[in-house]
C-alpha cells in the first residue's frame, strides 16, 4: 500500500487518481496485516485498489467525473466496494473516468483527460474510456487492480488500449446498488487487472446476490480461479463473420488470426459462425443507452445532490433546474440527454426506442442460436484500432467516437459476459486486445479461455 501511494504521488501527470484516500488506505492495510497474521485472510486481503469515481464510497467524494455532483459524499457504500472491503482489500482513492461513464477516451471528465502510460514517441494517447483512469492506473502500476464499469465497452476497450485484462460479467452477476446509473439495463461492474488470474479472484469477490438491486441474480458464485485449468481441448470457438469489418487495419486482422491459432493449438475447434444482426447493434445501443440515461439523469436537478446554480432576481424553480443542468453537465452528457429525451418522446417512441428494443431482442437471439449450436466462446478483436491520440477524436464527429464500441456493445445488449485480454503489440508498439464472449453465467469458462490467450 505504501509503495502504491508513493507511485501515485509521482504519477500526477497521468491524471488517473482524482480523489486520494491515503488515511483510509493505511488503516485498511493495517487491519489486513492483522487479518493475514491471524491466518484467516481471503485472497483479496491487503490488495491495494483504485475505485472508479462511479462507485458510491461512504464519506468519500463520488462525482462520476461530473461538475453536477461537485461536493457529493455518499452516506452509503456500493455493494461491490463493500464486498471488496469485507474481503480486506484496500482503497487507495477514486479514479478518473468519462463524465457519467459516457465516452470512449476519458476526455469528457470534469477533472480533465487521463493520459495513457503507453506512448508513441512523445505523442500522448488516450487510455480509452469510460474507465480510463482505472486502466491507466493498473497499467502504470499505481494499484494492483481497479474497479471498472461497462455499459457498452467501458471496461474492455480501455483494457485493450492499456494492455491489461478487463471482464464485464453477465448482466445481473454483480450488484448495481450504489453504482451511479448510466443505462440501467446495460450497466455492469467488473475488475480491471494485470492478469486473468487476478480478474478471476477479484470478480469472485465483487459478485453477490443483492436484494437492494432487483436485477441482481440469486445464483451461485463459483470459484472462478479454480476454473483456470488451461484445458480447452474440444471446446468450440465461434468466429463471427460480421465482425470482419471493411477497412479494418491489417494488424487487427493479424491479431485475430494469432488468437485463433493460439486457441487451435490448445486443442479447441474453430467454427465460422454468423451473428446476422450485428450491424444494427451500434445504432440500437445509441438509442437505448441515451434513453435510459436521460431518465436516470433526471434526478440531478439542483435540489437533491451536488451543484446548484445561483439565481438572479425574479428567477424561479424552472430557471434553477435549467441553469443547474446547463452548468453541471458537460457537452457529451447534454447530447445524450437530448437524444434520449427525443427518442422517448410521444411522437418518436415507436420509431426509435421501440424499434431499438426489438433490434436488441434480435441481437440477443443471434447469440442464443450460436450457443445452442454448441459454441462455447466467441473470439473477436476488442477494438477496431490501438489507442488513438488525445484530442484526436473528441473534436471530430461524435459518431466517429461511437464507432470505437462496434465490437463491444453487442455483448451488453445481449447481457452476456465478455473479456478483453492483451495479445501483443501493433507496429507502433502499442497493446492490442482480443475479446472473448461467453455463455451467460459461464464466467469461469470464459476466464479459462482467456487464460489460454494470455
Ligand atoms: N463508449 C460507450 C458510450 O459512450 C460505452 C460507455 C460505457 O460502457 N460506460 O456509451
Amino acid at each position: 500500500t505504501e509503495a502504491c501511494l508513493g507511485e501515485i504521488e509521482g504519477a500526477g501527470a497521468l491524471n488517473a487518481f482524482v480523489h486520494k484516500t491515503p488515511e483510509i488506505a493505511l488503516e485498511q492495510a493495517k487491519a489486513a496485516d492483522a487479518r493475514i497474521k491471524s491466518g484467516d485472510a481471503p485472497a483479496m486481503c491487503g490488495i491495494p485498489l483504485g475505485i472508479k469515481d462511479l462507485f458510491a464510497t461512504k464519506g468519500v467524494a463520488t462525482q462520476a467525473a461530473s461538475n453536477i455532483l461537485e461536493g457529493f459524499k455518499p452516506e452509503y457504500e456500493s455493494t461491490v466496494t463493500q464486498n471488496l472491503w469485507d474481503a480486506g482489500a484496500v482503497m487507495l482513492g477514486k479514479l478518473n473516468m468519462d463524465e457519467f461513464a459516457m465516452g470512449s477516451s476519458n476526455e469528457s471528465a470534469c477533472y480533465g483527460p487521463v493520459v495513457n502510460p503507453w506512448k508513441v514517441d512523445d505523442r500522448q494517447l488516450t487510455p480509452g474510456g469510460s474507465s480510463g483512469g482505472s486502466a491507466a492506473a493498473v497499467a502504470a502500476d499505481l494499484c494492483l487492480a481497479a474497479t471498472g464499469t461497462d455499459t457498452g465497452g467501458s471496461i474492455r476497450q480501455p483494457a485493450a488500449f492499456t494492455g491489461i485484462v478487463g471482464i464485464k460479467p453477465t448482466y445481473g452477476r454483480v450488484s448495481r446498488w450504489g453504482v451511479v446509473a448510466f443505462a440501467s439495463s446495460l450497466d455492469q461492474a467488473g475488475p480491471m487487472t494485470k492478469s486473468v488470474r487476478d480478474a478471476a479472484i477479484m470478480l469472485g469477490t465483487m459478485c453477490s446476490h443483492d436484494p437492494k438491486d432487483s436485477t441482481s441474480a440469486d445464483i451461485l458464485v463459483p470459484d472462478f480461479e479454480a476454473a483456470l485449468t488451461g484445458d480447452i481441448r474440444g471446446k468450440k470457438i465461434g468466429i463471427p463473420k460480421e465482425y470482419r469489418l471493411d477497412g479494418m487495419p491489417a494488424e487487427i486482422e493479424t491479431l485475430w488470426e494469432n488468437g485463433i491459432a493460439m486457441l487451435k493449438d490448445a486443442g479447441a475447434e474453430i467454427v465460422d459462425i454468423s451473428l446476422p444482426h450485428t450491424k444494427y447493434a451500434l445504432p440500437a445501443y445509441y438509442v437505448v443507452a441515451p434513453a435510459e440515461a436521460s431518465s436516470n439523469l433526471a434526478r440531478y436537478d439542483g435540489v437533491r445532490y451536488g451543484h446548484r446554480a445561483k439565481l438572479g432576481a425574479g428567477e424561479g424553480i424552472t430557471d434553477m433546474y435549467e441553469k443547474t443542468r446547463a452548468e453541471g453537465f458537460g457537452p457529451e452528457v447534454q447530447r445524450r440527454v437530448m437524444i434520449g429525451t427525443y427518442v422517448l418522446s410521444a411522437g418518436f417512441y415507436d420509431a426509435y426506442y421501440n424499434r431499438a428494443r426489438k433490434v436488441r431482442a434480435l441481437i440477443k437471439r443471434d447469440f442464443e442460436q450460436v450457443f445452442a449450436q454448441g459454441i462455447d466462446a466467441i473470439l473477436t478483436p476488442a477494438t477496431p484500432s490501438s489507442a488513438f491520440g488525445l484530442g484526436e477524436m473528441v473534436d471530430a464527429d461524435p459518431v466517429a467516437m461511437y464507432l470505437n464500441d462496434v465490437f463491444t456493445v453487442t455483448v451488453n445488449l445481449a447481457g452476456l459476459p465478455g473479456i478483453s485480454v492483451p495479445c501483443g503489440l501493433d507496429a507502433k508498439g502499442l497493446p492490442l486486445g482480443l475479446q472473448l464472449i461467453g455463455r451467460p453465467w459461464e464466467e469461469g469458462e470464459l476466464l479459462n479461455h482467456a487464460y489460454v490467450l494470455e
